[in-house]
C-alpha cells in the first residue's frame, strides 16, 4: 500500500440546511485537499459509497485539519448576531480552529472574545457574520462599494484592492496638502501705514496692521491642484500596465476617490479643479471603455462594474455616457455590420422595436482602436460608415477616415466612391478635403503605400486629439493592393477639384497632380517618377484639346466625368496628361495662379505638352501676359534663384522653351519698351542665368520666323552681350 503518498479528500460532515446554495458551501473552507501526514493511527481506513460518482476512500479525524470554529468538534452555539461576548463555549477553540471573519487561526484572532466584536460567535448561516466576512475578504474594494462576490476575489481583484488602498492613502495626503493652500507671495505688498512703527519684527503677521491698513495684511490663499492631478495621472499609467481586469477595477475605483475633489478657493480655482477632474474622468473612462471593448469580460463582472458606475457621484455637467456596458462583438446587429451583411446599421426586429447601431463616441473610438490594431480595415470601414452617435462632430472626424481605411484594405474604388458620395448631414468628403489630404490620397492611389494610422489615442474632453493620420510621415505598403488605373486617379482628382474650392485654388496641388499624371509610378516616399511620352501627331493634339474641353465642360455642369473611349485611343498616357493640362488651363483662366515656374517644371519630360499648354492659353492673351510677368519675376526672385543653382540644362532649356513661344507665336505682342520685356532686357545676364543663353540660342535658330519687333528685341539681347553690359541683379 502507498498510503503515505495518497492525497486524501476529506468532505466535512456538514449539517447543511441550504444545500442548494452552492457558493456558500463551496466557500466555507471545509472542502480541502491535504497530504496524508502518514500518521496511520489517525487514519481510519474504510470505503464509503456516497453515490455512484464519489467514494471516500480515506478520512482523517477532523480535529487535525483547519476548520472554521463552528465546524469544530467542540460544541458551538449559533445566534444570528450576538456580539456581547462568547456564547456558551464559543470562546474555546482547538489549535486548528480558524476565525471565520479574519481567515486566520483562532489563536491569533485579535477580536476572538472582545465584547462588541466577538469573532468566536461567527458562522456562515448568519446574514450579519456572512456580510462581515465578505467585507473583510473584499477589503478596500468593499469600502469603495464594489459589489463583487467575495468568491470572485482572484489575484487581479486582490491586486486592484491593494493598489487602490495604497493610492487612496497617498491621494488623501496630496489632497489634504492641496486643501491647505499656499500664500501667493505676489500678493504681499509692503505697508507704509504708521501703525507699524511700534511693532517688533517678531510679532506674528496675523496681528500686525490696524483698521486702516488691514487690507494689506489679509492672507490670500492660492490652491494648486497640479500635484494632485499629477498623482492621479501617475496612477492611471500604473494601472495601464496591469492585467485588463485589475486595470479596469483600479480605474473605476480611483475615479471614486477623486471625482468629488473640489477647492475652497475662488471660482477661478474651482473651475480649474472641475475642469481637471473632468479631463481625468474622460481619460480614465476612455481607458475603461477600451478595455471593455478589447477584452471579453464575463457578463457578471461587467454587471458589477455597471452597478458601481451607476453609483459614482459624477459631476452634474458630466457628459460621459450614462451606461458603462457596451455591445459585445458578437451582438447580431454589430457582427452583421462588420461582416458586410448589414449596410444600414439598422434592423427591424420581428415585431420588436427598430434597432439602430448607436454607440457612445468613446466606445466607437475604442472599437476603432481595436480594429486598427488588428489591421481589420475593411470591418472598420463598414462599422464607421453606419454607426451613429450623439456627438456628431467627433464621430464625423472618425467617419472621414473611412476612405483611408478602405485604401488600407486595398479597396481604392470603394474609397474614391465613398469620398464622392453625398453624406447624410454633411457635405461630401471630397468637398471638405484639405489640399494636403487630397495630395495624400493621390499619393496613396499611385504609390500603393498608405500612412500608418495611430495605434494609441488619448482623449481630452471626449474629443479626439490625434493628429490627422493622412499627414503622418510614416507610410507603409498596402498589403495586397491592386493597382488603380492612372486615368481613374485623374478622374477622381478632377471631380475633387470640381467640388472643392480650396483644393482648386491651391497651386501646389495642381503641380502635384501634373507630376502624378505625367509619371509612370510614384515612389514609396511620394515622389512621382516622371516619364517621357512621345509626342502624338498634331491632329491628335488639336482634337484632344477640343475633347478635353468638352469633358471638363460636362464635369462643371453635371459634376459627372465621362471619358469617351476614343479619347484615350492610341495615346492613353498623352491623353491623360493633356486632360490634366487643359484642366489647369481652366484653373489659370479662373483666377490668379502662382507660382508658374513649378508648373513649367512639371513638363520637364514632355516639352511638347508644355507647348500644348501654351497654345491652350493663347485664347486669353491677357492671361499669357500675366504669366510672363509672373515667370520673369519668379526667375529673378532670390528664393527661386537658390533653386535655379540646382537646375540642369534641361530645366534651363525648359524655361527658355516656354519663353521662346512668346516670340515664335506672332499673335503674341511683345513691346520692348514696356514691362516685362524692358525689364528683361535691363537685367539681362547670360552668365548668371543659363536659361537666358538658352533662350538667345533658340531665338537665333528661328530668327527668320520672328516678327520685326521681336527681331529687334533679339538684336538688343545680342548687343547687350557684346557690349558686356551685364547688370547684376541685386
Ligand atoms: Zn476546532
Ligand atoms: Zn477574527
Ligand atoms: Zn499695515
Ligand atoms: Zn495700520
Amino acid at each position: 500500500m502507498m498510503e503515505h503518498d495518497i492525497p486524501i479528500i476529506i468532505l466535512s460532515d456538514d449539517d447543511d440546511e441550504n444545500e442548494g446554495d452552492f457558493f456558500t458551501t463551496h466557500n466555507d473552507s471545509s472542502v480541502m485537499i491535504v497530504e496524508n501526514e502518514g500518521n496511520e493511527a489517525d487514519v481510519s481506513k474504510h470505503i464509503e459509497e456516497l453515490d455512484e460518482d464519489l467514494a471516500i476512500t480515506y478520512s482523517q479525524t477532523a480535529t487535525v485539519l483547519p476548520h472554521a470554529r463552528y465546524d469544530c468538534t467542540l460544541a458551538f452555539c449559533r445566534a444570528e448576531q450576538d456580539l456581547s461576548g462568547p456564547l456558551e463555549d464559543n470562546g474555546k477553540h482547538c489549535d486548528q480552529c480558524f476565525c471565520y471573519i479574519c481567515d486566520k487561526l483562532a489563536s491569533v484572532c485579535e477580536f476572538w472574545t472582545i465584547p462588541g466584536i466577538c469573532h468566536c460567535n461567527a458562522h456562515k448561516h448568519s446574514v450579519y457574520w456572512k456580510a462581515l466576512r465578505d467585507k473583510s475578504l473584499m477589503g478596500f474594494l468593499h469600502e469603495l462599494n464594489f459589489t463583487f462576490d467575495p468568491l470572485d476575489m482572484d489575484s487581479d481583484l486582490r491586486h486592484a484592492e491593494t493598489s487602490l488602498q495604497k493610492f487612496a492613502g497617498s491621494l488623501a495626503m496630496k489632497y489634504a496638502t492641496f486643501l491647505l493652500g499656499f500664500e501667493d507671495p505676489s500678493y504681499s505688498t509692503s505697508c507704509w501705514c504708521t501703525c507699524h512703527r511700534n511693532i517688533k519684527s517678531t510679532t506674528p503677521c496675523q496681528t500686525i496692521g490696524c483698521n486702516g491698513c488691514y487690507k494689506h495684511h489679509i492672507k490670500i490663499l492660492d490652491y494648486d491642484y497640479t500635484v494632485v492631478s499629477q498623482h492621479i495621472k501617475m496612477f492611471l499609467n500604473e494601472a495601464k500596465k496591469e492585467n485588463p481586469k485589475a486595470c479596469v477595477v483600479m480605474l473605476l475605483g480611483a475615479i471614486k476617490l477623486f471625482v468629488t475633489h473640489t477647492t475652497p478657493g475662488n471660482i477661478h480655482a474651482a473651475n480649474i479643479v472641475s475642469e481637471t477632474v473632468s479631463m481625468l474622468l474622460w481619460r480614465f473612462m476612455t481607458k475603461v471603455w477600451m478595455l471593455l471593448v478589447a477584452f471579453n469580460f464575463s457578463s457578471s463582472f461587467i454587471k458589477q462594474l455597471e452597478t458601481f458606475y451607476q453609483k459614482l457621484p459624477l459631476p452634474s455637467n458630466c457628459t460621459l455616457p450614462k451606461s458603462l456596458s457596451v455591445l459585445p462583438w458578437d451582438d447580431p446587429l454589430l457582427s452583421a455590420v462588420m461582416k458586410g451583411q448589414n449596410i444600414t446599421g439598422e434592423r427591424q426586429g420581428k415585431g420588436r422595436r427598430h434597432k439602430v447601431l448607436c454607440e457612445p463616441v468613446v466606445v466607437i473610438q475604442a472599437r476603432v482602436c481595436k480594429l486598427q490594431q488588428q489591421n481589420k480595415y475593411r470591418e472598420l470601414a463598414r462599422y464607421l460608415k453606419v454607426v451613429k452617435s450623439i456627438n456628431n462632430l467627433t464621430l464625423q472626424r472618425m467617419k472621414d477616415l473611412v476612405p483611408l481605411y478602405l485604401c488600407k484594405d486595398g479597396d481604392y474604388t470603394g474609397a474614391v466612391c465613398h469620398m464622392l458620395s453625398p453624406m447624410p448631414g454633411a457635405m461630401c468628403l471630397a468637398s471638405r478635403l484639405t489640399p494636403q489630404q487630397f495630395r495624400a490620397y493621390l499619393r496613396i492611389l499611385t504609390s500603393g503605400h498608405a500612412p500608418d494610422v495611430a495605434q494609441e489615442f488619448d482623449t481630452g474632453n471626449g474629443n479626439m486629439i490625434i493628429p490627422d493620420p493622412l499627414l503622418s510621415t510614416k507610410w507603409t505598403p498596402i498589403e495586397g493592393s491592386n493597382s488603380f488605373k492612372m486615368m481613374e486617379v485623374l478622374k477622381f482628382a478632377l471631380r475633387v477639384l470640381d467640388c472643392n474650392s480650396i483644393v482648386f485654388a491651391n497651386s501646389e496641388t495642381w503641380v502635384y497632380l501634373l507630376s502624378v499624371v505625367s509619371s509612370s509610378f510614384t515612389s514609396p516616399d511620394g515622389f512621382p517618377i516622371g516619364a517621357f511620352y512621345p509626342e502624338p501627331d498634331i491632329t491628335y493634339q488639336t482634337e484632344t484639346r477640343d475633347a478635353a474641353s468638352a469633358i471638363l465642360e460636362e464635369l462643371t455642369t453635371t459634376s459627372r466625368i465621362q471619358i469617351p473611349k476614343t479619347f484615350e485611343s492610341g495615346y492613353p498616357d498623352q491623353a491623360r496628361l493633356l486632360l490634366a493640362t487643359q484642366a489647369l488651363v481652366l484653373r489659370i483662366f479662373h483666377s490668379k495662379f502662382r507660382p508658374i515656374l513649378s508648373v513649367i517644371m512639371s513638363f520637364r519630360f514632355n516639352f511638347w505638352a508644355l507647348r500644348w499648354f501654351f497654345y491652350s492659353l493663347l485664347v486669353r492673351p491677357e492671361v499669357l501676359h500675366y504669366l510672363l510677368c509672373c515667370l520673369l519675376e519668379e526667375l529673378s526672385d532670390k528664393r527661386y534663384q537658390l533653386l535655379q543653382r540646382k537646375w540642369t540644362e534641361t530645366e534651363h532649356s525648359l524655361v527658355a522653351y516656354f519663353l521662346c513661344m512668346y516670340f515664335w507665336e506672332n499673335s503674341v505682342v511683345l513691346d520692348l519698351n514696356t514691362y516685362p520685356t524692358n525689364s528683361l532686357l535691363a537685367t539681362w545676364n547670360e552668365s548668371h542665368n543659363p536659361w537666358q543663353l538658352s533662350l538667345k540660342l533658340y531665338l537665333e535658330c528661328n530668327e527668320a520666323k520672328l516678327t520685326p519687333e521681336k527681331r529687334k528685341i533679339l538684336h538688343l539681347i545680342q548687343q547687350q552681350e557684346k557690349m558686356g553690359l551685364t547688370s547684376i541683379p541685386f
